[in-house]
């Protein structure tokens, strides 16, 4: 089992749950009854519920005399069985992309793996027993020891050496895995989807889906996303009979799932599925689009996250990349520091939905408003200028270190890149690489893989922004984090509701900031971004297209209307102007 753990940690940390599905058929009578979870991803959807149990098997344990054909027999079922998976995996690369096929050359790899081999060969041999008892109990043996290690991402393989087991079990009983059983689109009601369910599930006849189980991670919530189906996890609705065939109503917005609805409940619902459909519609044209003025100057749009939950709306609104992970989230929502392990799977799971685009992660920024019990920070009376951020971190190196480790870990799964908040210095940016530097020879040392990672920094504070011809040329980007710089260029408290009429990020001082720091950026041959609320401001994306600033980071949902407003400007014939009045 040794290697097939390690050939897993170098894998990709996928989930699967097994099972053959059968559709009941029932359809009582109900009065409205509203459930709740969790939504993964956004939408309306109006159908009756087809309900998904597994059948138990049953698995005998025969006698076998000719122990070479029951050897042959079980090699005959793994041959079919990863040819399944190998057109699993095209299917799937082809309809969700690489990142969420990866799963089923995860699966094939189990398959071939030698451990797993030995274990059933040798069950057939030396218990004269039928391949399906070798197969049965060497899956249950496997997951077991899976399912008692400590690490959360071994614990999951439990699940895989499940599903591939279940996949050769199936091809020995002669059958196929099944697939919905209904004419018309549904939304499916079940315990979980393992990823192989998912994909081979007819898109055309899933409405959404909702699972008593899951998790924001699990493939489900990723496969739904990519394939736009409303999708509900962590449900708390029993899998009773009676909810099969009756009319129910999924709001992915909201998490609920309204089951047998009244007729205002479904009036209600109905004018908002329009809506929904209505915005994404227009919205939708702008997919695929490129991020270009009318006289051809190209810039890249972002999205800002807070975990990685929010993927879903990256994706959905063609993100070209995520500008901004406020890391700090991670441990807001956390009673206890989240250890490397943890931000790894986190940081490494948002690299591979991204697939390639640039994911900036910025590290840990709390502190002032972000508070954190655990942290055991005194108090201060200017919290805003106090003890916060990067001073933290390199005041407690080690909290640093095991961000940095995770960050880099995931670096191999696709394109990692880090930001430092709250820069005033070439010193501490100095300090920053130099520890950067020892996390990189550590994992060097433990042959752990890392990837080449851009470093950047935010230019929040006025003193950066001075000197931001110098941290130029120490770094890789900058990205301006106009929330902060207002407050601390303004002086004027970013939290204190008295002071909003003044705060006034288009104030010309600000606006002159941004201009002389994407001067100096590209000076020095950096490229820079805005990852600030500002950046948001359609009032004046003229502005920052003049200012040739290269990428704003944005709210996902606001991805696209920016798009349009970039799409709708001619920068040369508004330029002069424009950066004459600054
Ligand atoms: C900013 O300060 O503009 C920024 C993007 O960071 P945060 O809002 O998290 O402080
Ligand atoms: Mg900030």
């Amino acid at each position: 089992i040794f290697s097939l753990i390690y050939n897993l940690i170098l894998h990709i940390n996928h989930y699967c749950v097994l099972g053959m599905i059968c559709i009941l058929d029932t359809g009582k009578e109900l009065h409205m009854q509203i459930f709740n979870g969790k939504g993964v991803f956004g939408g309306i959807a109006i159908g009756k519920i087809s309900l998904y149990r597994r059948k138990e098997k049953k698995i005998k344990r025969n006698h076998i005399d000719d122990i070479p054909a029951e050897l042959d027999r079980f090699e005959e079922a793994k041959r079919t069985a990863i040819k399944q998976l190998q057109e699993l995996y095209n299917k799937a690369l082809a309809e969700v992309g690489e990142a969420n096929a990866a799963i089923f050359e995860v699966h094939q790899m189990m398959l071939e793996d030698e451990d797993y081999l030995d274990s059933i060969t040798n069950i057939i041999k030396t218990q004269s027993v039928n391949a399906e008892y070798a197969v049965g109990t060497t899956g249950d043996n496997f997951a077991q020891i899976f399912s008692s290690m400590e690490d959360a991402y071994m614990k999951e393989r439990a699940a895989d050496v499940k599903d591939i087991s279940e996949r050769i079990l199936t091809v020995l009983s002669g059958g196929s895995q099944q697939v919905i059983n209904t004419n018309e689109p549904v939304i499916v009601l079940a315990d979980d989807l393992a990823p192989s369910e998912t994909v081979q599930l007819d898109k055309d006849k899933v409405l959404a889906f909702v699972t008593q189980l899951g998790s924001t991670n699990s493939h489900t919530a990723i496969l739904a996303r990519t394939m736009n189906i409303p999708a509900l996890i962590s449900v708390n609705m029993e899998l009773s009979e009676e909810y099969d065939g009756v009319l129910a109503v999924v709001d992915g917005y909201t998490g609920s799932i309204y089951v047998d609805p009244d007729e205002d409940t479904l009036t209600k619902m109905k004018k908002k599925q329009a809506e929904d459909l209505e915005k994404k519609a227009l919205l939708e044209q702008l997919k695929g689009k490129e991020n270009i003025t009318l006289d051809g100057k190209k810039i890249n749009i972002y999205a800002n996250i807070g975990n990685s939950n929010d993927i879903a709306n990256v994706l959905k609104n063609d993100a070209g990349g995520i500008g901004l992970f406020r890391s700090e989230f991670l441990y807001l929502e956390k009673s206890d520091y989240p250890t490397e392990e943890e931000q790894f799977s986190i940081y490494k799971t948002v690299a591979e939905n991204m697939a390639g685009k640039k994911v900036i992660i910025r590290t840990l920024d709390i502190g002032a408003d972000k508070q954190i019990d655990y942290f055991n920070l005194e108090h201060e009376d200017n919290p805003a200028m106090g003890y916060r951020a990067i001073r933290i971190c390199l005041d407690r190196k080690e909290l640093f270190k095991t961000q940095l480790r995770a960050l880099y870990r995931a670096s191999a799964y696709g394109k990692i890149s880090i930001m430092f908040p709250m820069i005033i210095s070439v010193t501490e940016v100095k300090e920053i690489k130099a520890i950067v530097e020892e996390v990189k020879a550590e994992l060097k040392n433990q042959g752990i893989p890392y990837s080449d990672v851009e470093l950047g920094i935010m230019i929040e504070t006025p003193a950066a922004v001075m000197i931001s011809d110098l941290l130029a040329k120490e770094v890789d980007f900058f990205s301006i984090g106009t929330n902060d710089l207002t407050q601390y260029a303004l002086a004027i408290d970013r939290q204190n509701p008295r002071l909003d009429k003044i705060y006034d990020s288009h104030h010309k001082g600000i606006l002159r900031m941004i201009k002389m720091v994407a001067d100096n950026a590209h000076a020095n041959g950096i490229w820079m971004g805005i990852c600030g609320e500002l950046a948001a401001d359609l009032s004046l994306t003229e502005t920052f297209l003049s200012m040739g600033i290269d990428e704003l980071s944005v709210s996902p949902s606001l991805i696209l209307g920016l798009r349009k407003k970039v799409r709708e400007t001619n920068v040369d014939e508004v330029k002069t102007k424009i950066l004459k009045d600054i």
